[in-house]
């Protein structure tokens, strides 16, 4: 007889529980440009044994009290895309981003109907941009290739039509990114978010006046070439986030990612910029406001 299978309740509850503790508080109030709160508390849970109640609540009071007071919830598939603009709509401290993620997009029956449904969503008020959307050639083989193009030009439409920020996911795909968005004409926002490029690329994006986000992996050991690459952009053309529950910072990779954690990012980007600690919370503030504000 096999082990009867944890409930998804008991794994998250049990996966809640390997949490990292918090760090010391930023001395002035940044953003997480990109998190994905929906997967965090139904996957993992709760950070820091908020009050279970109210879980996205409890995440935003948990990432509020270290210095992140707002929050970019990032949509990947017509349902996350929804419960994101509602929460937008119900907290304060939260807006959010809509899309079909581009592993998403080639899994979708009808991509022309699911698209449709996104651009509904993205004449919502709260709803501030559009991704994550882009290219992925690690978990999309060639079969799927033309369908994330069309959906990439898509939404790169989309985030005009309604004056959104495009937010993109690259992976190993930054040559194909540029060109679709040179062929298409890139909005006037573009964020680049959990930026992989190495200092040769991200010259490319900021002299095209991108956004970078850095995620955790700054902090990697093995991301030298990506502190490189951060070292090269202007302190306004810099944003930061968790893509939570994912990329957690060092010293806790492997362990469940959430906002709270972006502190751990700013001080590895402060280190690796040379910039004030100080300096660089307001600037990543202020570009977080012009990309996705106002919050409230
Ligand atoms: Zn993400």
């Amino acid at each position: 007889m096999s082990e009867p299978t944890e409930s998804r309740r008991q794994r998250a509850s049990r996966r809640a529980g390997e949490f990292p503790p918090a760090p010391e508080p930023l001395p002035r109030p940044v953003l997480d440009s990109h998190t994905h709160l929906d997967i965090t508390v139904n996957e993992v849970g709760v950070p820091q044994g908020g009050a279970a109640a109210d879980p996205v609540a409890a995440a935003i009071d948990v990432a509020a009290a270290v210095g992140v007071d707002r929050l970019v919830q990032v949509g990947v598939d017509v349902e996350s895309s929804r419960w994101g603009a509602e929460v937008a709509g119900a907290y304060k401290a939260v807006v959010a981003t809509v899309a079909l993620h581009p592993n998403e997009a080639p899994r979708c029956r009808d991509l022309d109907a699911s698209l449709r449904e996104i651009e509904t969503l993205a004449a919502e008020d709260r709803v501030r941009g559009i991704g994550e959307t882009g290219m992925d050639f690690y978990r999309t083989g060639d079969e799927g290739r033309a369908a994330q193009e069309e959906s990439f030009r898509a939404h790169i439409a989309i985030a005009k039509r309604y004056a959104k920020t495009l937010v993109i996911h690259d992976r190993d795909a930054h040559a194909d990114v540029l060109r679709i968005l040179d062929d298409e004409g890139a909005p006037e926002t573009v964020v680049l978010h959990c930026f992989s490029g190495d200092a040769e690329f991200a010259a490319e994006c900021v002299r095209r006046g991108y956004l970078l986000s850095f995620a955790g992996t700054v902090t990697f050991g093995s991301a030298g070439a990506l502190r490189e690459a951060a070292a090269l952009t202007p302190l306004d053309q810099i944003l930061v986030e968790t893509d939570a529950p994912y990329l957690t910072p060092m010293p806790h990779r492997g362990r469940p990612n959430a906002s709270y954690l972006i502190p751990l990012t700013v001080r590895a980007l402060a280190d690796t910029t040379g910039a004030d600690l100080d300096d660089l919370c307001a600037a990543i503030s202020a570009t977080g406001e012009r990309a996705f504000g106002p919050w409230s």
